[in-house]
């Protein structure tokens, strides 16, 4: 039988029989892998911990008929901040959406493993703006799979002078003050958001959250990043409408 070593963080579980369960897990070489994690539900069961959703594990497995089987499971990091706090438990189910949508089988993403990891232990170690890294997540993601929107320019005449900023959705990309009327649903954005933006897309990542913004330019960078969301990956990700909902 041979075995397979890997880092990943689990992001998704689903009941089977009485004490097991099958989970997702979002690893570092193979993408997503489904795993069958025998006697997990008991709370005293081996890999009861380290198959719990958005726990980042070191598992070893073997190659069943339809799955792997986790042979064992050693927790690295629990996020347990996330699960106790119902807005960054929420937070952190709108990225697991959009990462289950768009991370396959067999297909390696380090980089989208690395920004996910990156952004939960923002969201779950410090009292950054949740707001803010949802916007960072999403944006930064859609770059990293090849959606970056086009920014250093307009991306109607080419020119490198943006002396207003305009950003259209049908042309994923800025446009200048000569262009901006060719679409007339582009939306303005302030200087400060165009800022925001650049940076999202282009900060290495060990700089990438080292920003703050005005309410303004978080209100502009959700806007645009829902609707930009929306457009690249074809479904509206709704999750947070429901913390709008709880602040009635
Ligand atoms: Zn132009």
């Amino acid at each position: 039988m041979s075995y397979t070593n890997t880092k990943g963080i689990v992001i998704r579980e689903v009941s089977t029989g009485e004490a097991d369960k099958i989970v997702t897990i979002f690893s570092r070489y193979s993408g997503k892998m489904t795993g069958f994690a025998k006697g997990a539900k008991r709370p005293k069961g081996a890999l009861a911990a380290g198959t719990q959703l958005l726990c980042y594990s070191d598992f070893v497995m073997y190659k069943g008929k339809d799955m792997y089987n986790i042979q064992s499971s050693e927790v690295i990091e629990p996020f347990y901040e996330i699960r106790n706090d119902i807005e960054k438990l929420t937070y952190a189910a709108h990225f697991v959406d959009i990462i289950n949508d768009i991370i396959l089988e067999n297909q390696p993403a380090a980089k989208v493993l690395q920004l996910f990891l990156n952004t939960l232990h923002m969201l779950s170690k410090t009292d950054r703006t949740p707001g803010l890294l949802a916007r960072i997540f999403e944006l930064r993601v859609l770059s990293l799979i090849g959606y970056a929107p086009y920014v250093k320019g307009c991306m109607e005449c080419g020119s490198s002078d943006l002396d207003i900023y305009s950003f259209s959705f049908r042309k994923c990309g800025c446009l200048c003050s000569k262009c901006c009327s060719k679409d007339e649903y582009a939306m303005k954005l302030a200087p400060g958001t165009y800022m925001a933006l650049n940076h999202i897309i282009y900060a290495p990542l060990k700089e990438l959250f080292n920003f703050s913004v005005s309410q303004e330019v978080l209100y502009e960078l959700e806007k645009l990043s829902r609707r930009y969301l929306k457009d690249r990956l074809e479904k509206d990700y709704n999750k947070l409408d429901f913390l709008k909902e709880l602040k009635l």
